[in-house]
C-alpha cells in the first residue's frame, strides 16, 4: 500500500482515525520538546502525524527535516503541510518533489496567512492566490501520489464575508481533488456539527475531521480566539479563570474539556480526530492517555 493510500485507509476505516499535529521547532529546546512528545505519543496507536509549514522567510526546510525525523526515527505516516506564501509554482513543485522523495504520504494544502505586519494575503506573482489552486496543482503534477487534506472553518475563515461564501469556496477547494477536510480548532462542538450539516447540504462528501486543542490557559485560548476566531464557551472561560493561578489545574481543565468534546464527537460518528498538541509532551500524553484509558476510540 502506498503511503497516500495508508492515510486514506485510516480515514475511511469505519472507526475514527487519530492524527497529531506538530510544528517544526526553531530552537534546541524546541527540538528536545518535539522529540520527547513524539516518543511519548508513539505507543498510542496514532494513525498519522502532520507537520506544519512556516509562515514565510527562512527555515521552511524544517518541515521536511522534522517530517523525516517523525517518519524515519518514530515510524509515523507523515502529512506535511504546505502553503502558497511567497512561493512560485516552480518552488512549490520543488518542495512537493522533496516530500515525495521523503516518502510522505500526505500534504495539507493551504494558502497560508499574510506575513507578519501585513493584513492582506498577496500571492507570489508566479504563485497561487488560493489553496484550491495548490490542490489542483498537486493533482495535476503528482496525480494520486499524495493524500490531500485542506482546511475548513466551522466558525468561518476570518477573512470570509460570511459562512455561506466560505463554504462555497471550500466546496470548490475540495472539488479540485482534496481527499478530506481538517477543521480549525473549536471549543464548542455545536459549531462543528452545524458546519458538517451545512457542508453535506452543499454537496461536500469527503471526511471532515475535527481539530481539537486542549486550552491550557485562558490567555492561550484568547490568543487563538483573536487569531483564528475560535470562540471560548462561557463555561470553559469560567473553569480556566478559576484555575488561572495553578498551571497544573489549568492543564487539567483544558484536557478535561477536550476529552468532553472528544467523547461527544466520537459518539456522533466523526471520521477522525486531529489533535493540536503544540509539541507539548505533558498535555499530549495526558490527552492520549485519557483517550486510551476511557476507550474513547473503542
Ligand atoms: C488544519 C489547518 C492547518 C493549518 N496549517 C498551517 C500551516 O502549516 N502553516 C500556515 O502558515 N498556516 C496554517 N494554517 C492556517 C491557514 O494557512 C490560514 O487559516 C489561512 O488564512 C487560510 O488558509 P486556507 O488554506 O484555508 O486558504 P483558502 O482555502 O485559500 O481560503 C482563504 C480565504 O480565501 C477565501 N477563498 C477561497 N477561495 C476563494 C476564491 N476562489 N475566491 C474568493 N475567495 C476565496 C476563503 O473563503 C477564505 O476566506 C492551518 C489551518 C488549518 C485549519
Amino acid at each position: 500500500m502506498s503511503d497516500a493510500n495508508a492515510i486514506l485507509a485510516k480515514l475511511n476505516a469505519g472507526r475514527p482515525s487519530l492524527s497529531v499535529e506538530f510544528f517544526p521547532p526553531k530552537t534546541e529546546e524546541g527540538a528536545r520538546q518535539i522529540l520527547k512528545t513524539a516518543a511519548a505519543i508513539r505507543p498510542f496507536g496514532v494513525d498519522f502525524v502532520s507537520i506544519t509549514y512556516g509562515a514565510g522567510g527562512s527555515g521552511r526546510d524544517r518541515t521536511v527535516d522534522y517530517g523525516d525525523v517523525l517518519r524515519g526515527i518514530f515510524g509515523f505516516e507523515v502529512m506535511a503541510h504546505l502553503t502558497c506564501v511567497g512561493h512560485s509554482r516552480a518552488e512549490l513543485e520543488t518542495v512537493i518533489s522533496g516530500y515525495a522523495n521523503s516518502g510522505f504520504g500526505g500534504i495539507m494544502a493551504l494558502r497560508g496567512d499574510p506575513p507578519k505586519g501585513e493584513t492582506e494575503f498577496k500571492p507570489h506573482p508566479e504563485g497561487f492566490p488560493y489553496a484550491s489552486d495548490l490542490v489542483a496543482f498537486i493533482r495535476q503534477k503528482f496525480g494520486k501520489r499524495f493524500a490531500i487534506g485542506v482546511a475548513g472553518y466551522p466558525e468561518k475563515h476570518p477573512e470570509a464575508p460570511d459562512a455561506a461564501t466560505d463554504l462555497a469556496n471550500l466546496k470548490h477547494k475540495v472539488a479540485q481533488g482534496a481527499d478530506f477536510v481538517t477543521t480549525q480548532l473549536f471549543f464548542d462542538n455545536a459549531h462543528y456539527f452545524r458546519f458538517v450539516d451545512e457542508a453535506r447540504a452543499a454537496g461536500i462528501t469527503v471526511p471532515i475531521v475535527p481539530g481539537i486543542m486542549p486550552a491550557l490557559s485562558l490567555d492561550q485560548a484568547r490568543k487563538f480566539h483573536a487569531f483564528c476566531g475560535s470562540r471560548i464557551p462561557a463555561e470553559l472561560e469560567r473553569r480556566l479563570l478559576a484555575a488561572d493561578a495553578d498551571p497544573e489545574a489549568r492543564r487539567k481543565v483544558g484536557v478535561d474539556w477536550a476529552v468532553e468534546q472528544i467523547r461527544e464527537l466520537v459518539a456522533k460518528g466523526v471520521p477522525g480526530l486531529h489533535l493540536y498538541v503544540l509539541n507539548r509532551p505533558d498535555s499530549a500524553l495526558e490527552l492520549l492517555g485519557r483517550i486510551k484509558s476511557e476507550k474513547l476510540l473503542g
